[in-house]
């Protein structure tokens, strides 16, 4: 949800090109994120210079002339608008009465009413209907009470309340960017060519990847001078970066297409490598017993996690259950408050995250944690917040997911669910040693069975995409084992192909949706739960016999009674809690060839950001 750039260039000799197009280019690695409109700011001859407007980048880059802006020091922005419809005038950045300000801003200030209408009865003019432009003012005031640039900032912050990402030139220190974040994430990137602040690593990756993710409560500036100013809002205390820079170990062209058409069919494919470099982390990675150690000596277990992430703690919800024996709550991260009520001192709480920024996710922790819950994260990003804030942090392998529709995190958030379950089964002696190794044999040939699924299904897919292209609702149906994975089948077709698709249990179509059904109805079977398939095959019976246009997922060399489907994906196939890793490329594909048959882009569903970080 928007994306934020800084850039101080200290080489001209290494990065030529005018500061501009630099800032657009890392605007266009954001884009994933979401937005309706985008705007530049940069220092030239210090004097700021503003170009936004509403919008595709590629569109209004043009039109504003974006490339053809020079100077040392910019910012950009892509803006997915709260406060203000998406216009021109409401595009960021945002600058004060004298035109010396200029700030970008991700999140929501929430004390924007009464600080806007403090500033127009003091005889501020305001252009834009945004919550972002007050902060504007506010530091114009803090620089006309005779504060330098960077107390200006500081001093202005103190009278935010909400969530932000903010970055703002001032001309009075043109040398400088000043950032500060509080629940929005906010990343440093460092090589000697440039300095950089960005909402994601993508923005960068093409010039650096040593990285520093910033904490909430962390002000600073980054400068011409090569200097990278780190402190700690409240407190004034200067932060020591010397242990905080990592090197991500991510190359740009992982931030590239790199010959596919769109992030998300490369990010399909790029399954079997990231879903082995995960299992072979599970293996190496001694977090994963202390993380079973966790869970086992606690009271509870809370799976917290939203979106496609909360349909992984579902599959590790069934698999604590059947390799474990242990009964957790998964909870919506959105729904946290309620389910707070429930927490106490000995419980713990598992928080998944792809990003480790997804805002909801982050509140519960903070509120399990506050109630004494012991947090263990899953995330796919070191250091992010959630991992931050997290007694215990582990990590999927994925590498940058930039394709909106989760794909690769997912299977990988399962993979290592699954794993800390049967760890646990193992532990409590639900599991026997010989049923581990079997389950981590199965695991470790998980990735080419992935590989495998994807080659049988890929031209598949395209085939039945087009057959089921003109459908307006559609069902995924399954059992036991399988139904987490028809809720992120489901999920995964609504936000890439606008097809309205419903997932639930099979055995609940009697108690309602089957009234939905009738001639060509399209209807997926997920059989990826070999213990659920007699009823799965009645409840086949009952579609078809209503004209549905069934389809099936089923495991290949099977001796099963399930047959008969109008369209039949024969996978590979595993225990059944390694399935849903197995059999979910399948749907992938499903997802982004019905996209694609319908004439839209599965890289920008319309609507969605991919990192949640506004409540
Ligand atoms: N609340 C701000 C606005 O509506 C920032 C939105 C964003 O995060 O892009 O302009």
């Amino acid at each position: 949800m928007c994306g934020i750039i800084g850039v101080v260039r200290l080489s001209k000799a290494r990065l030529g090109q005018p500061l501009g197009q630099i800032i657009r280019q890392s605007l266009e690695k954001l884009e994933y994120r979401g937005y309706d409109s985008v705007g530049l700011a940069c220092i030239v001859e210090n004097e700021l210079v503003i170009r936004k407007g509403k919008g595709k980048i590629k569109d209004v880059s043009v039109t504003q002339g974006f490339d053809r802006l020079n100077g040392d020091v910019g910012m950009g922005h892509t803006r997915w608008a709260t406060h203000g419809k998406p216009n021109d005038i409401n595009a960021h950045p945002h600058r004060d009465c004298t035109g010396r300000v200029a700030v970008v801003h991700n999140g929501i200030i929430s004390n924007y009413s009464l600080l806007k209408q403090e500033l127009l009865a003091r005889g501020h003019r305001f252009m834009s209907e945004t919550d972002t432009e007050v902060f504007a003012h506010l530091i114009e005031e803090k620089l006309a009470a005779g504060y330098g640039g960077y107390h200006a900032f500081k001093a202005a912050l103190m009278s935010i309340a909400g969530s932000y990402s903010f970055l703002a030139l001032i001309t009075q220190e043109p040398d400088k960017i000043f950032f500060a974040r509080r629940n929005s994430p906010l990343v440093l990137g460092i090589s000697s060519d440039a300095l950089f602040v960005a909402s994601d690593i993508p923005a960068f990756l093409e010039y650096t990847d040593r990285v520093v993710a910033l904490s909430d409560g962390e002000v600073g500036f980054i400068a011409l001078d090569g200097s990278v100013v780190v402190e700690d809002l409240a407190s004034a205390r200067r932060v020591d970066l010397s242990g905080r820079i990592r090197k991500i170990g991510w190359t740009p062209e992982l931030a590239r297409k790199g010959g596919y058409p769109h992030y998300m069919i490369k990010e399909i494919h790029e399954q079997p490598r990231v879903l082995a470099d995960t299992v072979k982390s599970l293996l190496d990675d001694g977090s994963y017993q202390r993380a079973a150690e966790v869970m086992l000596s606690s009271k509870r277990i809370f799976l917290v996690a939203a979106g496609t992430a909360h349909h992984a703690t579902l599959a590790a919800r069934d698999a604590l259950l059947t390799l474990g024996g242990m009964v957790s709550y998964p909870v919506v991260s959105s729904e946290y408050a309620l389910h707070a009520l429930g927490v106490e001192e000995g419980d713990c709480v598992v928080a998944v995250s792809q990003s480790g920024e997804t805002i909801d996710t982050l509140l519960a922790l903070r509120e399990f944690k506050e109630r004494g819950a012991m947090v263990v994260s899953l995330t796919n990003m070191m250091d992010s917040a959630i991992a931050r804030e997290s007694d215990l942090q582990l990590y999927t392998k994925a590498g940058p997911e930039i394709g909106v529709a989760a794909t690769k995190t997912f299977i990988t958030q399962v993979a290592s669910l699954v794993f800390l379950a049967a760890k646990l089964g193992v532990m409590n002696g639900k599991l026997r040693e010989d049923e581990y190794t079997a389950f981590l044999k199965h695991l470790e040939e998980a990735p080419e069975l992935v590989e495998k699924n994807i080659n049988i299904s890929e031209p598949s897919a395209k085939e039945l995409a087009r057959i089921l292209r003109d459908r307006s609702s559609m069902y995924c149906l399954s059992r036991g084992l399988g139904v987490p994975l028809a809720k992120e089948g489901a999920l995964k077709i609504k936000e890439v192909s606008y097809i309205h698709c419903e997932a639930y249990e099979a055995g609940e179509s009697k108690h309602g949706p089957i009234s939905l059904v009738a001639r060509m109805f399209p209807v997926v079977f997920v059989a990826s739960d070999t213990g659920t398939f007699e009823q799965l095959s009645s409840n086949l019976v009952e579609m078809k016999s209503r004209d549905a246009y069934t389809v099936g997922l089923i495991p290949a060399g099977e001796n099963h009674t399930l047959a008969g489907f109008d369209y039949t994906f024969t996978l590979s196939s595993a225990l059944p809690v390694i399935n849903t890793i197995l059999f979910a490329p399948t749907l992938q594909l499903l997802a982004y060839y019905l996209a694609l048959s319908r004439g839209y882009d599965p890289d920008k569903p319309r609507n969605l950001a991919k990192t949640v970080t506004v409540e």
